[in-house]
């Protein structure tokens, strides 16, 4: 089974994609992890992406294509594999199609893991931390006893800079930009299966195992 999964920061991507590994015995792959196992082992290909990334530049499309084959030509991807964060745009989704074409391994399907803006924000802006003992509190899930004020330690709780309301629509407004380009590409190719991504975690599960016509 290859997969694309796509879905905003907060969508909770993480937990269906690790539901999906055991599932399909398949791995994640994501362009940061290839990046640094190829940096750390020092191959040509890690050198040539650590220039760029050094510089502060974006590692150019060739070079992550040709990184995610080498990856996706190994042993642990036999069953397939979940592609995260890539592509992120038309032209690398194309070059990866492409490519995949090539070695006879095309995407099966693409899943789109949706949440409603307005509950990724809820879920995210009502997370306060302790910036003393690091206990963590949320408005709604878990509220604490004097209301700003760590049960722990008694130190006024604080929102972090990526759990603010603004940031997170700003997130996701990004995101949202990239990737309906995406999803309207792979609609193109049938490939899409929505999966609304509001509930618990066992109930998001069977949903994408039923769009994905597993029992
Ligand atoms: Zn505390």
């Amino acid at each position: 089974m290859r997969l694309i999964l796509l879905g905003a920061p907060g969508a909770g991507k993480g937990t269906q994609a690790e539901m999906l590994m055991k599932l399909y015995n398949i791995p994640t792959i994501s362009t940061g992890n290839i990046f640094r196992e190829h940096i750390s082992k020092n191959t040509e290909l890690g050198q040539e992406a650590k220039k760029y990334m050094d510089e502060g530049k974006l590692v150019p499309d060739e070079l992550v294509l040709e990184l995610v084959k080498d990856r996706i030509v190994q042993k642990d991807c036999e069953n397939g594999m979940i592609l995260d964060g890539f592509p992120r745009t038309i032209p690398q989704a194309k070059a990866l199609d492409a490519m995949l074409e090539e070695i006879g391994k095309p995407i099966d399907s693409v899943l789109d893991v949706e949440v409603p803006d307005e509950v990724i924000i809820e879920r995210m802006a009502g997370r306060t931390v302790c910036p003393s003992c690091g206990a963590s509190y949320h408005k709604l899930f878990k509220v604490e006893t004097v209301l700003g004020i760590c049960n722990e330690c008694s130190t006024h709780l604080i929102q972090r800079e990526d759990d603010k309301e603004e940031t997170v629509k700003k997130r996701l407004e990004v995101y949202h930009a990239q990737t309906k380009p995406l999803i309207d590409h792979y609609q193109q190719q049938d490939k899409v299966l929505v999966i609304d991504g509001v509930g618990t975690v066992d109930e998001v599960r069977a949903r994408v195992k039923k769009a994905l016509g597993v029992n």
